[in-house]
């Protein structure tokens, strides 16, 4: 299950690595060193669990079938438009970041805003692709990621 998913995700454009690379964006500034490898060792940690399979499956299975133009009517305009009032999306994407608690909400929101690398790149939907759900996705994986950290280190300015 894990290697499929980790090929989906590659057959939509965006690998572990691009994630990490995330993760190592927002958090490099609470630690002396962080390495890529460790951000990319957090976010292999957030995709083998199930849940958060089970939302990949979810929300790539829906952004493949809006692109073929096979999804029932209003949804095929509603995913396929990325209408920003749908939200189901977002709540998918939620049921990652909720794993790590409230650490997670705070970083997906912040991702969410701020859009930094592949997530910018798969909010841009060139070449007709539909990333309605993978943007929210790769951000919650690497939100949760971050999180995972931020539980297992403590900052390096921080005492005791
Ligand atoms: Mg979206």
């Amino acid at each position: 299950m894990y290697k499929s998913v980790v090929k989906m995700l590659a057959d939509r454009g965006v690998t572990l690595t691009e994630i990490a690379e995330v993760v190592y964006e927002i958090q490099k500034g609470y630690y002396e060193s962080l390495p890529l490898e460790e951000c990319l060792e957090s976010v292999e940690a957030v995709v083998k669990k199930r849940e958060v399979q089970n939302a990949i499956l979810t929300g790539l299975a829906l952004d493949m079938l809006a692109e073929q133009g096979k999804l029932p009517e209003p949804l095929q305009s509603i995913v396929s438009g990325d209408d920003f009032l749908f939200g189901v999306d977002e709540i998918v994407a939620l049921s990652i970041t909720n794993i790590y608690g409230s650490i997670g909400l705070t970083n997906f929101g912040y991702l969410d805003k701020t859009k930094p690398l592949v997530i910018g790149r798969l909010n841009t939907h060139k070449n007709g692709g539909c990333h309605t759900f993978l943007d929210d996705l790769v951000a919650a994986i690497a939100a949760a990621a971050a999180s995972r950290i931020a539980h297992a280190r403590r900052p390096s300015n921080e005492e005791d």
